[in-house]
């Protein structure tokens, strides 16, 4: 079997494609060499090998050893040395990578293969002592800690106490004598924390190492970063070992990063850094500040022409901007990594307009693989100028839990920040965690800002939901609610002083920061015209309102996928009629109060159906338990009885009665307009005249009436019923008509279960997946908040599955749902309408299961348009 994956200069055995099996880096590695980079020659062990090795209690499979010596011997050949030799030692690099990029992953080992003769070999062959001492010094330092698991500062510690006695205040003032002499420390400092000599034979070096890489694929920390993002189904990791080439041998030689394009502006033009007569480690752990990559350019010329050379040939050849590493040897570049670089929103769209413009890439490839629909969700909502932000100012950085830039004065308490949006004061809620109890407060702050709590802490998923801000988790500081502050330990901000807040990167920033409106320039306009070319399921937005209709339809919503008609009721002369209508005993008077809601809902539809000419709108009819419209504390108890000029004590009574144990699954959705048609009644007339009407002012409307938490085939049946009577009558009243559809949500596991009989009444289905979801799992969405982040950290949920549909189990109702319906009426509409309907991972399932269309909030129509055109290619 083979474990060992040789590449060279010119050839390998593996390639680009073969990422499972040799990790990212390694298959790219092959890759690189394939076409003819100068990557320093070596081989990848396999990640089954490293499968095989946690699976049979620390052992290497059969043949490893022989290939791991033969692959020694191909990289000894190609350097024309050995490992080990007298007179010009090969070193050796051992590096970890699986196929998902891990940090929590082992750290590189390298100038492996040093020992107390072989250094001696290196010094006279380089003709520089104090580079072989120095490469010394840093291998016992990586080995004892990467390998030995001995803490850094332990070496770290030797160092500064040497210097301290030489009197040298860098290490660069360290002489060769002085360390020699740190290489003694360091081994005695090795031979303290682990008990043994510093090996001093290579090839048990090298075996040391690549079992240390082994294990940690199955350290704490690796495991709990793959937990933490998700990462399943993965082999193991793969080690390369490689030849070294020294990027610390004088003032000729360089180590350093770079992107091929500016990754957050998206410029085309070198961007990264370097550092002069350094080792990789030494970029990465901040001993000296690395230098602009633009300055290389003068300092050597002919190294930096080839890394733009060889930069521009990966671009081509991987269809994307790469982010690279190189190591510079006597002015000879040497590339070590190559990957496709982590970009913002912004520069990700101009990235990729830019590469189909320079034809490098044609518009399928783009909008396949250099836009990420999360990416969309960056550029949409308003950003903190990041160019104006001091180091400094920025007093911490948690999680960026929603996108977006705000900037106010900090109040600690819900109620504070309502009342400051009533004079209209822009404020920033801070809390340790939020609960419910706080989304007033959160609705009325321009942003949110958590020191604890995950993703989907009640924070997070809420702010995401309404598209604010919200940084959360922000660990750096600590609330003192008693004194109304927080501080980081260094910046002390009080209740009223300006704070702003960056969604998208998860910082906080000391003062009143300027706002970049969103704006989507042409590169965006363009790259959304190629993303509709390829995408064919339909996008559609759920809103309520005139003004979330047209910014979704500017935002490119084909229809609205769910008209949610109960926030219609809020207003200050509806809320009152509803009401009367709730507490009235007879029918007569419930008709004459939801007569005086007649005009309302029906200007509201219009407004709405204005916004949507010529394209379908799909109104649900009345969802909630009726007390959600009733007050509850005993104040406003009174105060409403009064307006509705009752007794306080029979309207007590009646609210009384209307409170359910469990609202959730109690007198709502579909029940409500079967115990009161009439309220169907008021809703079907107000959205048919309202049709009507426009119609014939030359609009062109698709009503679609939705009828909420069907369970079963009769339930429909009824309600399409009460719809197509009245429908009837508005026709003869009008003596004009128009086609409308009567359609049903599926959000009740009993509803998926028998929707074949549900297809033979009803003419389109709608996933309420939120609904849906709480049913199928049994978990209250209200309630949830309690114990997902546990699920979560504990790996017994893999997403929060409000937020990612859970395809193994909702899924397998969708799926079935719609087989059973398309069975029964072959041209059924089906959609999905829940939040899941703008999350990528999910609109790719909708996609797979042939829905029509997937329909989500206004912010998050770009992103399903992007998802679903992705799964289409
Ligand atoms: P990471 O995955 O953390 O980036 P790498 O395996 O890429 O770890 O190694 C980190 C750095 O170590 C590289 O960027 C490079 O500077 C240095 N390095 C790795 N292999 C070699 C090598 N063969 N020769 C010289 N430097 C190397
Ligand atoms: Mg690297
Ligand atoms: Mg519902």
């Amino acid at each position: 079997e083979k474990h060992v994956y040789k590449f060279g200069v010119g050839s390998a055995d593996g390639d680009k494609t073969l990422k499972e099996l040799l990790g990212g880096k390694g298959a790219n590695l092959a890759e690189m060499s394939s076409i003819g980079l100068p990557v320093p020659p070596g081989f990848t062990i396999t990640t089954e090998a490293c499968n095989y090795y946690s699976s049979h209690g620390s052992e290497w499979p059969k043949g490893l050893k022989e290939q791991v010596k033969k692959g020694v011997h191909f990289i000894e050949d190609i350097m024309k040395t050995n490992l080990g030799d007298s007179e010009h030692p090969l070193l050796l690099s051992v590096r970890s990578g699986a196929a998902v990029s891990m940090p929590g992953m082992m750290d590189t080992v390298l100038n492996l293969g040093l020992n107390d003769t072989s250094v001696e070999a290196l010094a006279s062959h380089t003709n520089n002592e104090r580079f072989a001492y120095d490469s010394y010094r840093r291998f016992i330092d990586m080995f004892g800690n990467v390998v030995m698991g001995i803490p850094h500062e332990k070496f770290e510690h030797a160092l500064e106490s040497l210097k301290s006695e030489k009197g040298a205040e860098l290490d660069t003032d360290l002489n060769k004598q002085d360390l020699k002499e740190l290489v003694n420390r360091y081994k005695a400092v090795y031979r303290k924390a682990t008990g043994y000599m510093f090996p001093t034979d290579p090839f048990e070096q090298l075996e040391w190492a690549i079992n240390a890489v082994f294990k940690s694929w199955d350290s704490d920390r690796a495991i709990k970063y793959r937990q933490i993002n998700h990462i399943t189904g993965l082999l193991g990791t793969g080690v390369n070992v490689q030849a070294m080439v020294y990027g610390n041998m004088g003032d000729d030689c360089a180590t350093g990063v770079c992107f091929t394009r500016n990754p957050s502006t998206g410029e085309n033009k070198l961007y990264g850094e370097f550092l002069v007569n350094a080792q990789g480690e030494d970029v990465v752990a901040g001993i000296r500040t690395p230098k602009d990559i633009t300055e290389l350019k003068e300092v050597m010329p002919k190294a930096y022409n080839e890394l733009l050379d060889w930069g521009k040939e990966l671009e081509k050849h991987y269809g994307n901007m790469q982010d690279i590493e190189f190591t510079i040897q006597k002015g000879t570049l040497y590339i070590l990594q190559t990957r496709n670089g982590k970009r913002t929103g912004h520069s990700a769209i101009k990235i990729a307009t830019d590469m189909v413009a320079e034809g490098l890439i044609d518009e399928r490839h783009a909008v396949k693989n250099l836009v990420e629909p999360n990416h969309l969700d960056q550029l949409l909502h308003p950003q903190i100028d990041a160019d104006t932000v001091k180091e400094k100012s920025v007093i911490g950085v948690g999680l960026a839990a929603s996108p977006g830039a705000a900037v106010g004065k900090v109040v600690f308490d819900s109620e504070k920040a309502e009342e400051a949006a009533l004079k209209d004061d822009p404020v920033i809620l801070v809390r340790i965690e939020t609960s419910p109890e706080d989304v007033g407060g959160m609705s009325a702050a321009e942003g949110i800002l958590t020191s604890r709590g995950g993703m989907t802490s009640h924070a997070a998923v809420v702010a995401r939901g309404w598209g604010k801000p919200c940084v959360a988790g922000c660990s750096d500081i600590i609330i003192d609610y008693e004194n109304l502050s927080f501080t980081n330990g260094k910046i002390t901000v009080h209740e009223g002083d300006w704070i702003s807040i960056d969604g998208a990167r998860g910082t906080v920033i000391e003062g009143r920061k300027d706002v970049i409106k969103p704006e989507l320039d042409e590169n965006y306009k363009t790259f959304m015209s190629w993303v509709d070319q390829f995408r064919d399921m339909n996008v559609r937005t759920n809103a309520d309102t005139k003004e979330d209709a047209s910014r979704a339809r500017d935002f490119g919503a084909e229809g609205i996928g769910l008209c949610r008609t109960e926030h219609m009721f809020f207003g200050e002369d509806r809320i009152r009629a509803i009401r009367r209508m709730i507490i009235s005993d007879s029918f007569e008077n419930r008709k004459d109060a939801l007569a005086t809601l007649l005009p309302y809902q029906k200007a509201d539809f219009k407004e709405i159906f204005k916004s949507m000419d010529n394209l379908p709108v799909t109104i649900r009819l009345l969802d909630p338990p009726l007390h959600e419209f009733l007050p509850e504390e005993k104040e406003d108890i009174e105060i409403v009885a009064k307006e509705l000029g009752i007794k306080p004590s029979v309207f007590a009574q009646k609210v009384r009665s209307l409170r359910e144990f469990n609202p959730m699954l109690g007198h709502r959705g579909c029940r409500l307009g079967i115990t009161y048609p009439e309220i169907t009644q008021m809703q079907t007339r107000a959205i048919l005249e309202a049709a009507i009407e426009l119609k014939n002012e030359g609009y062109t409307l698709f009503p679609e009436i939705m009828i909420p938490l069907v369970g079963t085939p009769q339930e429909f049946r009824s309600q399409k019923l009460v719809i197509d009577r009245t429908a009837k009558d508005v026709f003869e009243e009008l003596g004009d008509s128009i086609d409308y559809k009567v359609g049903t949500m599926i959000e009740i596991p009993r509803a998926a279960l028998v929707a074949g009989q549900i297809a033979k009444d009803a003419e389109f289905f709608s996933f309420g997946t939120n609904d849906l979801t709480q049913m199928t799992f049994g978990y209250s969405r209200d309630d949830a908040g309690k114990f997902l982040g546990e699920y979560l950290k504990e790996g017994i949920l893999q997403e929060d599955p409000f937020q990612v549909l859970d395809t193994e189990g909702v899924g397998q109702l969708v799926e079935m749902a719609t087989k059973k319906g398309r069975e029964q009426k072959p041209a059924l509409k089906v959609g999905i309408c829940g939040e899941h309907g703008g999350e990528p991972h999910s609109v790719t399932f909708c996609y797979q299961q042939g829905l029509n269309y997937v329909s989500c909030s206004p912010f998050r129509v770009p992103v399903a348009r992007l998802a679903a055109a992705q799964a289409a290619l």
